[in-house]
């Protein structure tokens, strides 16, 4: 077997003993052989071509994993010990490779430049700009956060999210939260908080900064979150509706069509907010009324048409008990949760871009209570403009103009369109209105902070310091499905076994498979970062592995389906000690010893009785002739003599050795041969349990179409065999 992960090494750069990588990677689980390089030997005349052509038809490598039967010496050479263990080491650091640039990485360098987040101080805690203001300047040049729902075992696209969150703030002095977005009681269990937290620190990243720890909960911000609801009921942008659920979607208009108001949607400010401080209190039942943000059913945007922003559950929340009576939507919740963590930088999938604006707007309305300094600096700034004279007052006026869109529905936001509309007719009437205009903006300042965050940006950037979403592909894999739902039937319905099964996508499965924490960050940087839909083709995932291993790992031989192999003129009783390289490029890796006697293991395939005239491994001679000269892989030349079968009907190969080849005598080179097998010794070789997996689904693309997804389950997916590996 040559189990080798990578590609080959050219011929001119090593000694031909050394074109036979062989084994098994430790670190790694075995790959399977003829599924990895083919069984021709490297180097050798159309050996290429062929391994090149029996892999185009095939599944790509199979990495599967080892269980010894007999735990005698399994520790010398380490085998598999990281997949049998499952405590591979996590790198602290991250690819070798600098980060390729991507539009991400693009903004923030502007960003940087452009002092988009400058001045920002940082308390040591999320909260309030209040408790910033006075703190000493934030040490993280940005934030990001990683910000999963503790309701699963995260996947190879929240590696992916992983990579990108921690890599970006570790490559810009920055710091990554690590953020638990709990705000549906119902599906989130601590198992699932601790499965994350233990696969973030595995991938090799963690949210300790120096001596400060970044791990949030959204549930850590209810009260702030249920403040700012208040608020957002006082100045008028938030109603209790008290439509039936059918009666809200129905209202809600179609992507063609507007909605409709809800007959709820302009009651009093007092009846809404006591009907909200009660539905905290518990007094309403759950789906008798939602809190509901008040923007504009008309919107072409479905996310804008009054989003709901709070409803009833009465449930029991991992983190607050049963204090909570409701919870906010996760569209209103994250916005705020990155706003008080201070974040810079907000990225998630694509699928949040019609999110954005909703995002946007919750901030803009509730700057007042959330960023007061910055929101009394405007008032200065406001104030200063007033002073400077009728000309800049009127081309600030103007400037406001061209972001009439971020006006609301306010009694003073609609005076403030009104005059937009007639400088529009006539620009001169700008100054006119100028001085009444500065007093609606500085005596209702809170109901233009939408406004005055874009209008004031010129004077400086981001002047209400809030974190911008950036969205970007999410991670498409093929052969593989993601979505949680399916995930969780695999599981359940037993189609694998548990979530860490080898062939599950989760982060516990994949490192099981053998996968190492390098070789997925490799993975997450090579996919990219784009606005465009892709589907990544499995074999990247797995070249990652090879990439990381085949210059590391140690090699070791298994015989996977063992043939038993009689050397007829070698002498019974006899051994001999073969020396093998722990890595046929590495030297420094030094040496070892396997036994080599008169009965051998071989690998079942690398044996034919009537072989075609291109296999170049063990096989008969055809028609009286001598049998093809192979190469036991360092060791001995060999030619096969005949076959017979034993007692209990199992095919035994006899063969006989040509004692003058032995490899790094003077006659290794005496007799030609066109490949190399490997080969165990029968007498101290360990039985092992070897699984051979292979992709869980036949299909490329499994999730696509609602088709039953069981139909395209793999058969053949795992593979159980008796297997043998080195002492
Ligand atoms: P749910 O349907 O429960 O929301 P989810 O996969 O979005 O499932 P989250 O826990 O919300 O799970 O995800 C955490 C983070 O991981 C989010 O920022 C999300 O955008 C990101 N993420 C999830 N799936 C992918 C993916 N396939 N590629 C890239 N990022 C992903
Ligand atoms: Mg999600």
């Amino acid at each position: 077997m040559r189990a080798k992960v990578g590609t080959p090494p050219s011929r001119a750069e090593v000694p031909p003993e050394s074109l036979h990588p062989h084994g098994v990677p430790l670190g790694a689980s075995p790959a399977h052989p003829s599924h990895v390089t083919g069984k021709a030997q490297a180097g050798e005349p159309g050996a290429t071509s062929r391994r090149v052509r029996q892999n185009r038809h095939k599944h790509l490598p199979r990495f599967g994993e080892v269980r010894l039967l007999a735990s005698r010496h399994c520790s010398r050479h380490g085998y598999n010990r990281a997949a049998m263990d499952n405590k591979s080491r996590s790198p602290k650091t991250g690819p070798t490779k600098p980060a390729a640039t991507n539009f991400i990485r693009n903004i923030i360098a502007d960003d940087l430049v452009r002092g988009t987040y400058e001045p920002r101080n940082w308390a040591g805690k999320p909260g309030v700009y209040d408790i910033h203001v006075n703190a000493p300047a934030d040490p993280a040049k940005i934030r990001t956060r990683f910000p999963p729902e503790p309701n699963g075992y995260l996947h190879i696209g929240h590696a992916k999210s992983i990579c990108l969150n921690f890599g970006l703030a570790r490559d810009f002095g920055g710091r990554c939260h690590m953020r638990f977005d709990d705000t549906n009681p119902v599906k989130e269990d601590q198992e699932f908080v601790d499965g994350i937290l233990g696969a973030v620190r595995w991938l090799g990243f963690d949210w300790e900064h120096g001596g400060e720890s970044n791990l949030y909960h959204a549930s850590d911000y209810f009260e702030q979150m249920y403040r700012f609801a208040e608020h957002l009921i006082e100045t008028g942008y938030a109603y209790v509706d008290e439509q039936s659920a059918d009666a809200m979607r129905e209202t809600r208009g179609t992507l063609t069509e507007p909605g409709r108001n809800s007959p709820f949607r302009d009651r009093p400010i007092e009846e809404s907010l006591r009907l909200f401080r009660e539905m905290r209190a518990g007094r309403h039942a759950e789906g008798s009324m939602i809190l509901r943000a008040k923007i504009d059913m008309g919107s072409p945007n479905i996310n804008m048409r009054d989003p709901a922003i709070y409803r009833i559950r009465f449930a029991e929340h991992h983190m607050t008990g049963d204090a909570w009576k409701i919870y906010p939507m996760y569209a209103y919740a994250h916005p705020i949760e990155d706003a008080l963590e201070n974040i810079t930088h907000s990225i998630c999938t694509l699928e949040f871009e019609d999110q954005r604006p909703f995002y946007d707007w919750v901030l803009e309305r509730i700057v007042p209570l959330l960023r007061r300094p910055q929101f009394e600096a405007a008032q200065r700034a406001l104030e200063e403009i007033r002073n400077a004279g009728t000309e800049a007052k009127r081309e600030f006026a103007l400037r406001c103009r061209n972001f009439g869109d971020k006006l609301g529905a306010s009694r003073y936001e609609r005076r403030a369109e009104a005059m937009f509309a007639s400088w529009s007719r006539n620009p001169d009437l700008a100054a006119q209105d100028a001085d009444e205009f500065f007093k609606l903006l500085l005596e209702y300042t809170e109901c233009f902070t939408p406004l005055l965050q874009s209008a004031l940006d010129e004077r400086k950037a981001n002047p209400f310091l809030l974190p911008h979403q950036h969205e970007f592909n999410r991670l498409n894999l093929t052969y593989v499905v993601m979505s949680k739902r399916k995930l969780i039937q695999l599981v359940e319905e037993k189609h694998v076994d548990g979530w860490d099964d080898p062939r599950m996508p989760t982060i516990v499965g994949l490192r099981r498979r053998g996968y190492t924490p390098t070789s997925l960050q490799l993975f997450a940087e090579r996919t990219g970062v784009s606005k465009s839909t892709q589907w990544i083709d499995y074999s990247l995932l797995e070249q990652a592995l090879r990439d990381d291993l085949e210059a590391r790992a140690p090699r070791a031989t298994a015989v996977l389906k063992p043939l038993k192999l009689v050397l007829d003129n070698y002498p019974a009783g006899q051994t001999e000690t073969v020396t093998l390289p722990m890595h046929p490029q590495h030297p420094e890796m030094g040496t070892r010893t396997i036994p080599f006697a008169r009965e051998l293991w071989i690998e079942a395939d690398d044996f034919m009785e009537q072989a075609p005239a291109d296999y170049f491994r063990l096989a008969l001679g055809k028609d009286g002739a001598p049998a093809q000269p192979v190469r036991l892989r360092y060791a001995y030349v060999i030619r096969a003599t005949s076959v017979e079968k034993d007692a209990a009907g199992n095919v035994v190969v006899h063969a006989e050795y040509l004692p003058e080849t032995k490899s790094g005598s003077p006659g290794q080179n005496s007799v030609k041969t066109k490949t190399a097998i490997h080969w165990l010794p029968v007498q101290g070789s360990i039985p092992a349990e070897v699984r051979v997996f292979d992709r869980l689904f036949t299909d490329p693309h499994p999730d696509a179409g609602e088709g039953d997804l069981l139909r395209l389950l793999n058969p053949n997916s795992k593979q159980v065999l008796k297997a043998f590996v080195e002492p």
